[in-house]
């Protein structure tokens, strides 16, 4: 294909401002999909992460667009998910075209992900079209959210396109401006080949499936090729395009996007952002800027029938073969039990593989607290990585410890600015920037990741009623008072419920933890401490008060039926009691006692 009649583009939007109903309405309009197949959210990478419960990072679609001009455009489209936690990958995807449209709902106006995600795009030096959507609302101002892009984001909006994805007004309009306004891809077809890896899932029947995006050369069906980071070789079974079902065709040029199957056994052999050469006359440079995505959040998995670890062990390494940003480990705690140590991308990535688990597999899980990654710098002068509170090395040998820390956005009503501030503060954030938007304000924070990992953003949702959005980027590591804090039960610690925490908060933390605990366990016939600690010494403690006598004895009775009840119940009960020491604590008591609030 002349690589003049190709446009290669992505969507960025904030979530819920249209870029779905956008993309039907573009694959709708060119008869890419006959109007009977036409289902809603043909492309939706999240949505179909939901429906299959993989992990997507991009998906394609192919367009062909006869414009006005009277030529026959092929646009190539990747959906990304736009979420904070795929940013590494996300940013790969959008250095794999050379544009982007930036949707933004005109009823809205900008957003945090809005900000987020066409950065990203500015970052890939694209070219930026506005759309200004959802211009069929009553309440859609979009000449002040053509301004505010302008003042905002501090691009050119005024000719930005007006829309409504759902009605489908000024859609060919949007189809003109990308064959018009977005850069044609450059590429030599007869240097060696180079081809960026997009993405990859696995499919059942298919294997691998490797999303491309060909920078130089040509790439056909049976070519042998290689891997340029990971080294594998592989003949190429099949390779095509999506319009969005998949079609086979014989090569791949220069600019153009596409799949490839070869025969690749787990998503783990393919790395997003690795260059795809021939195995003989390759390339001898892989494309820059290539790093692989690395676990910041880490929490223990432990089934709650220890009957299970067997099964969780299998589930889990069946979903890290296709999922190579998932790391995990066993671990053992005296309180779980056997379990798994494991590494997300960020908070999403643990919801989406915990979710999994439990749902396909079938397995009751504890999630442990999630933890950062800590830079403890030894007395020696070593630094060891700390991904677990249990593996914190005597304070004696600590010089210092470093935390990393992000750089949170929060765009907000005035109304609930007062708020927001104090959440960040309370949270020991440092406040960078702070600017008006209209009736919105933008705050820019530098905040710890620990403290945002735990439920910073549900906070937020409900100090500020939803109206609130929020993202952040990784800015680095910085030392501060950091602390192990942990938690004694009858004397014992018990491992599970250990945590990092800043020296001025523990007490806070541990106070409320104690208390916590305190209703949750269930008496026994002797005093319980409830403690927490620091090194050795506590800072917080309450006492769980011994029964006195056998109270329940007589609730027993003489009914049957009611007694073979009540004896059913203590019975089911007890399962999902961990014996600890002397002490019986219920698993709901370590799900509800990690939980924050
Ligand atoms: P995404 O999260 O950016 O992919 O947003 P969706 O495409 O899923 O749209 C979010 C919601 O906005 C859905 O309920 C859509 O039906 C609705 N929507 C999208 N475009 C328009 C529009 O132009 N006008 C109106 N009124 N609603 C729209
Ligand atoms: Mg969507």
């Amino acid at each position: 294909t002349d690589l003049s009649r190709i446009r290669n583009f992505s969507i960025v939007a904030h979530i819920d401002h249209g870029k779905s109903t956008l993309a039907d309405r573009l694959i709708q309009l060119t008869g890419t999909v006959a109007e009977r197949d036409m289902k809603e959210q043909m492309l939706d990478a999240m949505d179909i992460e939901r429906e299959r419960g993989i992990t997507i990072k991009a998906n394609t679609v192919r367009i062909e667009y006869p414009a006005k001009d009277g030529h026959t455009y092929i646009l190539n489209l990747i959906d990304t998910p736009g979420h904070v936690d795929f940013a590494y990958e996300v940013s790969r995807s959008m250095r794999a075209v050379e544009g982007s449209l930036l949707v933004v709902d005109a009823s809205q106006g900008v957003e945090a992900q809005t900000l987020a995600n066409v950065y990203q795009a500015i970052d890939a030096d694209h070219e930026i079209v506005p759309v200004l959507n959802k211009v069929d609302l009553p309440a859609a101002e979009p000449e002040r959210v053509r301004e505010q892009i302008e003042d905002v984001i501090g691009i050119d909006a005024s000719d930005a396109v007006l829309i409504s994805a759902k009605t489908g007004v000024g859609i060919p309009e949007v189809l003109e401006a990308i064959v018009t306004r977005l850069p044609a891809p450059k590429g030599d077809r007869d240097a060696p080949l180079k081809a960026m890896l997009v993405d990859s899932y696995y499919d059942a029947y298919l294997g691998v499936v490797v999303l491309i995006r060909v920078i130089d050369g040509v790439i056909r069906k049976g070519d042998r090729i290689r891997m340029m980071r990971t080294g594998g070789l592989y003949p190429i079974d099949r390779l095509g395009v999506f319009t969005p079902k998949m079609k086979d065709i014989p090569e791949l040029g220069p600019g153009e996007m596409g799949f490839l199957t070869a025969s690749i056994k787990q998503v783990r052999d393919t790395r997003v952002g690795d260059t795809i050469t021939h195995e003989r006359k390759g390339a001898t440079e892989p494309l820059p800027g290539f790093k692989p995505s690395q676990p910041v959040v880490f929490c223990g998995l432990f089934p709650v029938d220890s009957a299970q670890f067997e099964d969780l062990r299998d589930a889990i390494e069946k979903l890290a073969l296709n999922d190579a940003s998932f790391s995990f480990e066993m671990e053992t705690s005296a309180a779980l039990g056997f379990g798994f140590r494991c590494g997300f991308l960020g908070l999403l990535h643990l919801e989406v593989i915990r979710d999994r688990l439990e749902r396909e597999y079938d397995i009751e899980l504890i999630t442990t607290a999630p933890s950062v990654i800590y830079h403890v710098y030894l007395r020696d002068g070593t630094m060891t990585e700390l991904h677990n509170p249990a593996d914190m090395p005597d304070m004696t040998h600590v010089d210092h410890i470093e935390e990393p820390r992000i750089k949170a956005t929060i765009l907000v009503p005035d109304d609930y600015l007062g708020d927001v501030l104090k959440l960040c503060q309370d949270r020991r954030g440092i406040q960078l920037d702070l600017t008006y938007a209209g009736s919105r304000a933008m705050v820019v924070y530098d905040l710890p990741l620990n403290e945002v990992v735990f439920d910073f953003y549900d906070r937020l949702k409900s100090v500020t009623k939803g109206y609130a959005s929020f993202d952040y980027q990784m800015i680095g590591y910085r030392e501060d008072y950091l602390v192990k804090m942990q938690v004694l039960v009858n004397e014992e610690p018990v491992d599970a419920l250990s945590m990092m925490v800043h020296r001025d908060r523990a007490e806070m933390r541990g106070r409320a933890m104690c208390e916590k605990l305190k209703e949750l366990i269930p008496r026994h016939m002797f005093k319980i401490p409830i403690q927490a600690a620091i090194g050795g010494r506590v800072i917080a403690r309450e006492t769980l008060s011994a029964l006195r006598k056998d109270v329940t004895a007589k609730c027993y009775g003489g009914d049957a039926t009611r007694k073979r009840k009540l004896l059913d119940k203590q019975k089911a009960g007890k399962k999902k009691m961990r014996q600890f020491g002397k002490v019986e604590i219920p698993q709901s008591a370590f799900i509800s006692a990690l939980k924050m609030d």
